[in-house]
């Protein structure tokens, strides 16, 4: 049994209490690791250690934080396979996925930010022959991350980087349900030698670990991704001590296909969008809305192309692994039994998968397709975060921008037309902080990634992200 450890002030050490959770591989519903259990003072010890380290970190040279940040990307690198294959076994995701996207897009979030650094500049305000403002960006000090469990070191990686490039101290949590990867991760930190107390990592429960996160005083910054109720929960904690909040949650993603659309594309693309990592990527689109004059065409190809999708175990050549835990598994059947209550109509899937062998106990749900449900039953208003998706007709632009704006949320939309001029309307008028069109999941780490509506609050990516983990300060001088 595998027994993780907390990474604090450059070690590797046991929860304080020594108290630890099971860590249940989906694939197989058996317990393969142990981990730690950690409370407030686990979190305070971290704390202390980035406030010893925060003076040293915040003022070394930018080419040198450079360094050890683009060294934590060739240690990931290295150990390419190990982490592919940890990914998998923790999320229950295809050995492949974890292989070709989660991990080297972790590797390029380190290294976009080791080289980011290196071109910042700030701005300067000239006042016609009385002045100069110009802006100092500093660090905040120690900054919190915490991450959920669907794409765990992809998005753990997003905010620790710009976080330590910036130059702060860091507090990291990990989702309780996917630690392993972001274990990984301290070991590459020792490895490079990573000065101590730059990078903590705390492994445990959100209502232990992240709660203390949430309220020590110390901590003044937290860039949180998860759902739109915890996102609230850590809002009513934090923002009372003014601290500065970067919050990316929920959605509810809608798919709008014209009928003008290269057909071809759109179909392989949207059986992606809809059922990639099982569903459990924030930016999957969840109701599909197509043109009406192309809907009998598009509902049959889409259906017979969910059906070929492969599900198995993870480690083995599919397309559809295993769901991330019990709990979401069970969630995810609850709300396909909620679709057949409102006059849902399964298409496909719709069920639990029973495999033979070593997976017999684990957590696999056929790809499933509904129809016939209204835009607004709570099918299509809650999201599932799972592999089922509804299909629904419309006739005009008005009509489908109701249906796609009706949801309290606002992260992702995806847009399928050849009419370039409706392209940019929709573009402009469906509420989503990203618009994907003819296209889905196309990444630039430059650009501003964040959600609209009940979906978020801030903006990350890029010089964004820059700008949340620092503090501008406006320095005037008059001559
Ligand atoms: P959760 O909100 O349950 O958890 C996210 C993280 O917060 C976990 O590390 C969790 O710890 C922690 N947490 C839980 N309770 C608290 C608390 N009271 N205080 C502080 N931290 C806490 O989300 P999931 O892990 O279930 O992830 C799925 C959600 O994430 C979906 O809603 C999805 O849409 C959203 N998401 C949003 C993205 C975006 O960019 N907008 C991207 C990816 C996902 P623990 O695991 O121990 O409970």
């Amino acid at each position: 049994m595998i027994y993780l450890k907390n990474y604090i002030n450059g070690e590797l050490i046991e929860p304080l209490k020594k108290q630890y959770l099971e860590n249940v591989d989906p694939s197989k519903g058996t317990v393969f690791s142990m981990i730690p259990d950690s409370d407030a003072s686990d979190v305070q010890l971290a704390v202390a250690a980035a406030k010893d380290a925060e003076h040293d970190w915040a003022n070394m040279h930018y080419e040198k934080r450079a360094q050890y940040i683009e060294a934590i990307a060739k240690g990931i690198e290295r150990r390419l396979d190990e982490f592919a294959k940890a990914e998998s076994l923790d999320n229950g995701k295809p050995l492949k996925l974890a292989t070709r996207v989660d991990i080297p897009r972790a590797v390029s979030n380190f290294r976009f930010f080791a080289t980011a650094i290196q071109q910042q500049s700030s701005e300067s305000h000239y006042m016609e022959g009385i002045g100069i403002n110009y802006t100092l960006r500093r660090p905040i000090g120690v900054v919190a991350c915490i991450s959920p469990w669907n794409l765990p070191l992809y998005l753990f990686s997003w905010k620790i980087a710009p976080a330590l490039a910036t130059g702060n101290c860091v507090i990291a949590k990990p989702s309780e349900v996917t630690p392993y990867t972001a274990y990984l991760l301290s070991e590459v930190c020792i490895e490079v030698g990573l000065p101590k107390g730059v990078l903590n990592i705390v492994h445990g429960l959100g209502q232990k670990v992240g709660d203390e996160i949430s309220r020590n005083k110390d901590i003044k910054a937290i860039s949180f991704t998860g759902g739109t109720a915890t996102g609230k929960t850590i809002a009513s904690i934090a923002a009372p001590m003014f601290k500065k909040l970067s919050l990316e949650l929920g959605g509810k993603n809608p798919n709008i296909i014209f009928a003008d659309c290269d057909f071809d594309e759109m179909i392989k693309t949207t059986v992606r969008s809809s059922f990639e990592n099982q569903g459990q990527i924030c930016l999957c689109g969840s109701r599909i809305f197509v043109e009406r004059s192309i809907y009998d065409k598009f509902k049959n190809t889409f259906v017979e192309k969910v059906k070929a999708l492969k599900i198995g175990d993870p480690n083995t050549d599919v397309n559809i692994g295993a769901i991330v835990s019990k709990n979401h598994y069970e969630k995810i059947l609850s709300y396909i039994e909620i679709a057949k209550q409102e006059g849902g109509t399964i298409l496909t899937g719709g069920h639990a998968v029973k495999l033979e062998g070593e997976c017999a106990n684990g957590y696999f749900i056929a790809p499933t397709v509904i129809e016939g449900l209204a835009y607004d039953c709570r099918t299509n208003m809650e999201e599932i975060f799972g592999p089922v998706v509804t299909i629904m007709p419309f006739d005009t632009e008005e009509e489908v921008l109701k249906y796609a704006n009706a949801t309290e949320y606002g992260l992702a939309a995806t847009i399928w037309t050849n009419n370039l001029t409706r392209a940019h309307r929709m573009a402009e008028n469906v509420q989503s902080g990203i618009i994907w069109i003819n296209t889905w999941l196309l990444r630039d780490l430059r650009t501003p990634f964040g959600g609209m509506k009940n979906s978020g609050v801030g903006r990350e990516g890029g010089w964004e992200a820059v700008r949340f983990f620092t503090e501008a300060k406006n320095v005037c001088i008059k001559y």
